[in-house]
């Protein structure tokens, strides 16, 4: 077992690896490289090798994909990583490694067994002669010599803000100015790339300003920073929804972004010819085109409620309303709340009604996987983003490359002993709530929360307290699914009948592709399909097998349109990769896409 091996072995190994692994791609013997892969191998690429984000399984796929890449990518410099020792346990050896490509420079990540490689992450980290201007080549800002013509950093940034977009065109329009949109931005800036980022709401951050006034963030602080400004030590481990939403405002001041507020992208065509986008906009009530290279639709995976049609909504007298638009509970002490959902949003609604004195009913349509918070944190992302791991050196960017080290294929194996061990942790609270009737899962496979997120986005709830409210009866249990709603109740299919005042329904959102319906074609958006979910052919997620996420970060079947979202961590992170993609166009690098997703689901 290599457990046991000296670490001087360990890294010897993965040195010999290296060595034979280069010697292979700079022969482009293809079929030596691919052979030095086990055979349930896996290589997962960002950018690197595929200007895409692929994921190879098995030795096949991967002489295939270097059969097409490896004369133009050029790898080369495979070395280990200094400064971080290779470790073996439970015969698996895992290392970090750098590589060099024609274009840029990359990191990854190795797991070798038996001497042969078993799971491959390379990463394009920056493009060679556009790196960003950090640390020891961070902007002097200040010219140490006479200049009648001086100007000042403000005068400079009065300047672009007055041409970009108005004399001079974005080569970048991001719609959408929330976390991703400005995330994305923060990098294109460093990487000089022109960018427009634009929102039709007032202030950036409004978009968490306008969800329901309970709102804390579900993740943990270490899995929430933006890229290059963490949050100060000092931070809430959960953050309320208007404490982000102030720290967003800012951060787009702080990274110096183009970041027009209160206007609206009202629609946009591509004219191939031109290689250049027209986007409508309305800005301040003043009608532009704008004529970017490249759009992105940073414009939220949870943006677009996906809003039942039951029979008799038109009859009912009260306020009803999707969960992105519940105010609060503060109107409705003592009214009869009907919340239709089971999962994060609709738990916290009920919750906060509750805490607010109203007589609450939370109806479950279908199964969720609940985990406590605080079970979580120590089981699921301890290792991870927890105080512990920033004290064991753990760094955020570290976390990250870990988590994208892991293809998705494999992931739920490595998920269900987490989801075990918080099973039995918790079993007392599982009995309860599972005595109160609640219909409680783990996935289809026992992988619980983070896979159903990966794969459908919902069908779970982190628990912050309001479970225990379902499990002892102060928030009412309805299961079924709702036949009609009448002048002053939900009706149930099998009858029920629950009076209500107000009604919320917690019934999530819809795919990401629905913005390209809306702002550019129906035809657009069907020819780049459903956006999110990794084909697992799990409940709402649909096979084939993708390998990766649908649409995300990535190109699409549609030239020059992107769509970049997710949480705060695959925000932070993917962004990278979206951002040298940008980048290298812009840069007229040749950018040869290999194994462009198909569209297989359009919705
Ligand atoms: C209730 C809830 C709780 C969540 N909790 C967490 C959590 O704890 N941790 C976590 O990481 N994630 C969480 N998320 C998921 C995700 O982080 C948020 O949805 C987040 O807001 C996504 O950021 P975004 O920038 O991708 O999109 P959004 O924040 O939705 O921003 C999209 C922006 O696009 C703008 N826009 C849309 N159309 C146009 C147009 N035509 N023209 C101009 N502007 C337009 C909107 O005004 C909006 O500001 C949560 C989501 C919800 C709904």
């Amino acid at each position: 077992m290599t457990a046991t091996l000296p670490s001087h072995e360990v890294a010897a190994g993965v040195t010999t690896w290296l060595s034979a692994f280069g010697d292979a791609l700079s022969a482009g013997d293809t079929a030596a490289a691919a052979a030095l892969f086990t055979e349930d191998c896996f290589w997962r690429d960002l950018v690197a090798f595929t200007w895409n984000i692929k994921t190879l399984e098995g030795r096949a796929a991967i002489s295939a994909m270097l059969d097409q890449t490896l004369p133009g990518v050029q790898p080369r410099g495979w070395k280990i990583t200094g400064g971080e020792e290779p470790a073996g346990a439970g015969g698996v050896v895992e290392a970090w490694i750098d590589f060099e490509t024609a274009a840029g420079r990359g990191r990854g990540h190795l797991r070798l067994r038996d001497g042969r490689c078993w799971t491959l992450l390379t990463s394009l980290d920056e493009l060679r002669g556009h790196e960003e201007r950090r640390g020891p080549t961070r902007p002097k800002g200040i010219e140490r010599r006479a200049n009648p013509a001086r100007t000042t950093w403000l005068e400079d940034r009065e300047q672009e803000a007055s041409e970009l977009g108005i004399t001079e065109q974005p080569y970048v329009l991001i719609i959408g100015g929330g976390q991703a949109g400005i995330g994305l931005g923060a990098r294109l800036r460093q990487l000089r790339v022109p960018t427009i980022i634009i929102d039709k709401r007032s202030r950036p951050g409004d978009q968490w300003r306008s969800r329901y006034k309970s709102l804390c963030l579900h993740d943990p602080v270490w899995y929430d920073h933006m890229p290059y400004l963490k949050f100060p030590d000092n931070w809430p481990v959960f953050s309320p929804k208007d404490k982000i939403a102030d720290w967003l405002e800012s951060y787009t001041k702080i990274m110096e972004l183009n970041y027009w507020p209160d206007t609206e992208a009202t629609s946009a065509a591509y004219d191939a010819r031109a290689g250049q986008w027209a986007v409508q906009v309305e800005r301040d009530g003043e009608l532009l085109v704008l004529r970017p290279a490249q759009l992105v639709l940073a414009t939220g995976m949870s943006g677009r409620p996906n809003l039942p049609d039951f029979p008799g909504m038109d009859s009912f007298r009260g306020d009803q309303h999707h969960s992105s638009a519940h105010p609060g509970p503060g109107r409705y002490r003592g009214k009869r709340c009907v919340v239709i959902g089971s999962n994060n949003s609709a738990f916290d609604i009920c919750g906060a009604l509750w805490e607010n004195g109203a007589d609450v009913t939370m109806v479950q349509r279908s199964s969720t996987n609940i985990v406590r918070s605080a079970t979580l944190m120590d089981i699921g992302l301890g290792a991870l983003y927890s105080e512990e791991a920033v004290a064991s050196g753990m760094t955020t960017d570290k976390a990250d490359m870990v988590f994208a080290s892991i293809p998705y294929r494999i992931m739920h194996q490595f998920q269900i002993p987490l989801y075990e061990q918080m099973r039995e942790r918790d079993q007392e609270f599982y009995d309860r709530l599972e005595a109160a009737g609640f219909e409680h899962d783990w996935g289809d496979d026992g992988s619980g929360l983070f896979m159903k997120y990966l794969r459908r986005g919902s069908g779970y709830y982190i628990d912050v307290g309001a479970a225990d409210l379902v499990a002892n009866g102060d928030v009412a249990l309805a299961r079924g699914q709702v036949d009609r709603l009448t002048e002053d109740a939900v009706v149930l299919e099998d009858g029920t009948k629950l009076p209500a005042d107000l009604v919320v329904y917690a019934t999530g959102y819809q795919s990401m592709n629905g913005w390209a319906a809306e702002l550019i074609s129906q035809e657009v958006a069907d020819r780049v399909g459903k956006c999110w979910g990794l084909g697992s052919d799990t409940t709402k997620d649909p096979g084939p097998w993708e390998g990766e996420q649908r649409n995300m970060w990535k190109p699409t079947q549609q030239q020059a349109l992107w769509f970049h979202g997710g949480n705060l961590h695959q925000s932070r992170h993917y962004s990278l990769y979206l951002a040298l993609q940008l980048k290298a166009r812009e840069a007229g690098l040749p950018t040869p896409v290999y194994g462009l997703q198909e569209v297989h689901h359009l919705r």
